[in-house]
């Protein structure tokens, strides 16, 4: 059997190898899953609530811990990791606090003597997730998931197994009963046969959109509900009334958060012609001024990539973005030092057909385009495949808002990164997926919403 290997990419060297488990193993997990589901299931919101409040609990008491082991795996630098961890215990207090009611039952008025809506577990869910918040999605997907009375299985991303384990022991030392929530350490080619199991009932994945195609094929023939958070080009439209000087603030650390490995970070930067110029050199500024070093440092700005072959892949599609006739204004060139670093980047002048148009770019490299008007910086950032989140930087918060309502995304904030936020749904539309995670949308996506009548 092979085995799983994290490398920490700011020096490339081996931190652990966790050996896979076997489909048979992997079929013993689930079992122990769908039995836990019928005694779950009929838990009060009350006593899922405490284990959750536990587990929140948990998270704050290890949050040092399983920062540095975020950090270590994947790159992350130190003070996001440690409010990744901060994150998830907000969000589990929240649905503790808050599932009761959302999945409240709902009367209808009709002819009948009783009518109502309620919404019921579904059963063993499997969660297929990726590396870049390797808490933070887990614990987004399992809190309203589980609050509802459904149980989890995961299948991690090979590279943050450290911390897959870790949230499958922090489950269980937060009281939940065996099976609630587990870690299946298998390669991505074995996801085929867990969703074929029985007792699969739904699937969610974040990431690629190539992963997430698959999964949900897979998911379709077998006709198992799905939720896909997959990839974004979030496009920020930069209006001529903008302040200059917070535009460029947002526009560097919404490249550069993360590394510029969040699915709605701000890629693509749509500037209006009147301010193009003056916008460019600001940025280029602050680009250049942001300090990229080791993850572990608190006085890094942006650290490596996930994995050495992420960024020669961002590598190559700023390359070609370039023979295109794309504007290299900053970075672009691989640094001489160990580990997957890359610069911060700024490509300028692109124009759809490009790769730093039309393709997400996964690390910290910007794509600038110029739009001569309102019109054509709407028509521009809907002009792609994708549609997760966006932007609109304004020092007019009408004109903001109704350009938000006309661009093809699942979130459009004004003046404001696209964040997650447990009180707002969140999830894409286009090739970014489809469904939504948080809110009381998010927890409606794994349940049986059920009509009952009585004469
Ligand atoms: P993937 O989408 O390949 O990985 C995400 C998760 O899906 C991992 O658990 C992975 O497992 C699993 N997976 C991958 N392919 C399949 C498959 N065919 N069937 C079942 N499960 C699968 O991301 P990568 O790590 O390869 O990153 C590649 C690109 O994806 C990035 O550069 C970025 O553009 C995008 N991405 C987007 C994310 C987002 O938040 N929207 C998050 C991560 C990546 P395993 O690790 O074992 O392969």
């Amino acid at each position: 059997m092979s085995k799983s290997i994290s490398i920490n990419p700011a020096n490339e060297e081996k931190i652990a190898e966790y050996q896979r488990i076997s489909l048979d193993e992997a079929e013993q997990k689930i079992n122990i899953a769908h039995a836990a589901f019928k005694t779950w299931r009929s838990w009060s919101f009350k006593k899922r609530a405490t284990l959750f409040k536990n587990l929140a609990s948990i998270l704050e008491e290890n949050k040092e811990e399983y920062a540095q082991l975020m950090t270590a795996e994947m790159g992350k630098i130190i003070g996001q990791s440690r409010k990744e961890i901060e994150k998830c215990a907000l969000v589990c207090r929240y649905y503790a606090d808050h599932a009761s009611s959302m999945l409240a039952n709902k009367t209808v008025n009709t002819e009948a003597s009783k009518s109502y809506v309620t919404f019921q577990p579904l059963g063993v869910i499997l969660a297929v997730m990726p590396w870049n918040f390797p808490f933070y999605q887990v614990i987004r997907f399992a809190a309203p998931s589980l609050m509802a009375g459904n149980v989890g299985v995961l299948k991690h991303a090979s590279n943050v197994q450290g911390c897959a384990y870790a949230i499958e022991e922090a489950f269980e030392k937060a009281g939940f009963p065996a099976g609630c929530f587990s870690n299946l350490n298998l390669s991505s080619d074995s996801v085929e046969s867990v969703i074929k199991n029985k007792h699969i009932v739904a699937v969610t994945l974040t990431g690629s959109e190539p992963a997430g195609r698959s999964v949900a094929a897979i998911a379709g023939k077998n006709l198992k509900k799905t939720v896909m958070e997959l990839g974004g080009s979030d496009a920020y439209i930069v209006l001529d009334d903008a302040d200059l000087e917070k535009a460029t603030d947002l526009a560097t650390f919404g490249r550069l958060q993360n590394n510029g490995q969040t699915c709605i970070a701000a890629k693509r930067f749509i500037v209006l012609e009147a301010i193009y110029d003056a916008f460019l050199e600001r940025y280029k500024t602050k680009m250049a001024a942001a300090m990229m070093g080791e993850p572990t440092d608190d006085a890094t700005y942006y650290g490596p990539l996930a994995r050495i072959d992420l960024r020669d892949d961002l590598h190559e599609q700023v390359t070609k973005t370039i023979t295109q006739g794309g504007r290299l204004v900053l970075g672009g060139t691989i640094p001489d030092r160990k580990g997957a670093y890359y610069p911060a980047t700024i490509l300028a002048d692109l124009k759809p057909g490009m790769t730093g148009f039309d393709e997400e770019l996964f690390g910290p490299v910007a794509s600038v385009i110029k739009a001569k008007d309102e019109q054509e910086a709407i028509n521009l950032a809907n002009h792609s495949n994708f549609g997760l989140g966006s932007g609109v930087i304004t020092s007019n918060k009408e004109r903001g808002e109704a350009i938000a309502l006309q661009l093809e995304a699942g979130n459009s904030f004004v003046n404001k990164l696209v964040a997650s936020d447990p009180r707002m749904p969140f999830g894409g539309i286009k090739n970014s997926g489809y469904g939504r995670e948080l809110s009381g949308y998010g927890i409606r996506e794994f349940v049986n919403t059920k009509s009952i009548w009585i004469n």
